[in-house]
């Protein structure tokens, strides 16, 4: 099973899209897999981290803006190599074991789409894979 999602994203930020994996899991009926998560874009990411502080998402981009920050020396024209760097660091997509029908994701694993280029209309991909 493979599902398509649109994200309009505002800015610079992680998304939440926990409910939206685990909804595609359990209409695929697969109890035991894998669900993999993809993000086609070359500056956006998904990442797996807490989801219980609010301020944990916004601390990530902190710290990833300060690791890649803005620089003279980039010589991508479109201006958003930061964007770049952030996204193959973060990675394009993560896979989340699925056992007894769920996600077996910590207590405080949240599964986040990161926009690094925003605003932007974005897609990402949830494929259910049965094991
Ligand atoms: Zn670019």
């Amino acid at each position: 099973m493979l599902k398509e999602f649109t994200l309009k994203t505002d800015q610079e930020g992680l998304y939440n899209i926990t409910a939206k994996v685990a909804e595609t899991v359990k209409a695929s009926g697969v109890e035991s897999g894998i669900a993999v998560v993809w993000c086609p874009h070359t500056t956006g990411g998904i990442t797996i981290n807490e989801n219980a502080c609010p301020d944990v998402p916004g601390d990530l981009l902190f710290g990833l803006s300060k690791a890649f920050p803005d620089r003279a020396e980039f010589r991508h024209a479109e201006g958003n190599s930061a964007a770049h760097l952030k996204s193959s660091c973060v990675g394009a997509s993560q896979a989340i074991i699925i056992t007894e029908g769920k996600l077996l994701l910590g207590t405080w694993q949240g599964i986040y789409f990161c926009e690094f280029d925003g605003p932007r209309q974005r897609k990402f991909f949830v494929k259910v894979v049965a094991s």
